[in-house]
C-alpha cells in the first residue's frame, strides 16, 4: 500500500517525501509542476504529473496505485496574490480538494493528512493561538484553507474518510543533509529573502513596518523548522491508522520572534553583511502571531527538535549556499 503525497514536489511535499521515503514507506507523488520542481521529487518516489482538478487523471492514478492514505499539499499560497486573484486560490484550493476527495470516496481511501494554515485564524484575540480560538480569515489564501477544512468535516460524516488538519505556522528551513530546500519563483518568505540578501542576490531586505505594537516594533511570528514540521504529518498518519478520529493541531515552536531579530540572528550565523532598510508595513500581516502546539503535544506525541531559530536559519543557509539558484542548477550565479 502506498501514501499518494499531492504536491510533492514543493517545499513542503517533497520533505515529507523525503522522511516517508526514509522511514521505508512506499509513496506516490501527484504534483502539477506549476510552482514546484521536478528535481525536488525524491528519485524512489512513483511520480505521475498532473492537477488535482482533473478528475479522469486522479482517477487513473487511484485506480492504477494502491493508496491507502493521502497527505494533501497541493496548493496555491501567496497571500498577497490571493487577494489580487481569489477566483484562482478557490478554484486550484477548493475546487482541487473537492475532486480529490471525490476520488477519495470512489476508491475508498478514508484517511487523509491536510495542510493548513495559521493563516485560517486572521488577527487572533488571544496569544499564544490555541486551536479553539475563533477562525476569521483575513487574506483569501486562508478562507480558503478554512473551506478545505469544512469539507473534510462534511465528507467524514458523509462518507467517513477522516482527517487530520495541520494549521502550520512559518515553516522555514531545509533537509539537514541537503538535498532539497526552499526554492520560490517569486520568493515573498522572511527567511529565504534574508539569505539571499546575505548571498548578495538581493541589495537590502525591506523590513515591513516598525510601528507594530511589539517590542522593537516589527511582526512577531512563530518559526517551525521544515524536518520538525513534517514529522508531525508522519505523527498525524500514524494517528489515523490507530483509528484516530478527525482532528485539527496548531504546528509551531511555541515561540516568537520579530523581523528584526531574524536578520540580527541571521547576520551571526552566515557571517555576511544583510543591510536593511525600512519600508511599509505589508497588508492584511497581523503583529503578533504565536501557536499553542500543546495539542499536538498532547494527541500527537509530537516535540520538535530543531526548533531553535539559529538552527531554522542554519539549516537554510546551507541549502542557499550549495544552491543559489535553487533547484536551477544551469543559471550561473556571476
Ligand atoms: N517580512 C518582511 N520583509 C520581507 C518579507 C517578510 O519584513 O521581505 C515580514 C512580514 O511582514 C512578516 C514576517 O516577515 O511579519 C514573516 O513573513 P513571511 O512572508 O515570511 O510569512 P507570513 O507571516 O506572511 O506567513
Amino acid at each position: 500500500m502506498s501514501i499518494l503525497v499531492l504536491g510533492g514536489a514543493g517545499y513542503i511535499g517533497s520533505h515529507a517525501v523525503y522522511q516517508l521515503i526514509d522511514q521505508k514507506s512506499d509513496v506516490v507523488v501527484i504534483d502539477n509542476l506549476q510552482t514546484g520542481h521536478r528535481e525536488a521529487i525524491h528519485p524512489e518516489a512513483k511520480f505521475y504529473e498532473g492537477d488535482c482538478r482533473d478528475i479522469e487523471f486522479m482517477r487513473k492514478v487511484f485506480s492504477t496505485e494502491s493508496i491507502d492514505s493521502v497527505i494533501h499539499f497541493a496548493a496555491n499560497s501567496l497571500v498577497g496574490e490571493s487577494m489580487q486573484e481569489p477566483l484562482k486560490y478557490f478554484d486550484n484550493n477548493v475546487h482541487g480538494t473537492q475532486v480529490l476527495l471525490q476520488v477519495m470516496q470512489e476508491y475508498d481511501v478514508k484517511k487523509i493528512v491536510f495542510s493548513s494554515s495559521a493563516a485560517t485564524y486572521g488577527e487572533p484575540n488571544s496569544i499564544p493561538i490555541t486551536e479553539d480560538i475563533p477562525t476569521n480569515p483575513t487574506n483569501a489564501y486562508g478562507e480558503t484553507k478554512l473551506t478545505m477544512e469544512k469539507m473534510m468535516k462534511w465528507c467524514e460524516q458523509a462518507y467517513g474518510i477522516r482527517h487530520v488538519s495541520l494549521r502550520y505556522f512559518n515553516v522555514a528551513g531545509a533537509r539537514e543533509s541537503g538535498e532539497i530546500g526552499e526554492d520560490h519563483s517569486p520568493e515573498t518568505h522572511l527567511i529565504p529573502i534574508i539569505l539571499e540578501t546575505a548571498l548578495g542576490q538581493r541589495s537590502h531586505i525591506t523590513v515591513f513596518g516598525d510601528d507594530y505594537d511589539t517590542p522593537d516594533g516589527t511582526c512577531i511570528r512563530d518559526y517551525v523548522h521544515i524536518e520538525d514540521l513534517i514529522h508531525a504529518h508522519i505523527l498525524a498518519l500514524a494517528y489515523l491508522n490507530n483509528s484516530g478520529k478527525s482532528n485539527i493541531f496548531n504546528l509551531g515552536s511555541n515561540q516568537g520572534f520579530s523581523v528584526k531579530e531574524m536578520i540580527e540572528t541571521a547576520r551571526k550565523v552566515t557571517n555576511r553583511v544583510i543591510p536593511e532598510k525600512l519600508g511599509e508595513r505589508r497588508a492584511g500581516d497581523p503583529s503578533i502571531l504565536i501557536a499553542s502546539s500543546e495539542k499536538a503535544a498532547t494527541i500527537l506525541n509530537w516535540h520538535p527538535t530543531k526548533n531553535s531559530i539559529e538552527k531554522i536559519i542554519q539549516d537554510a543557509w546551507n541549502w542557499h549556499l550549495n544552491n543559489p539558484n535553487g533547484f536551477n542548477k544551469d543559471v550561473s550565479n556571476e
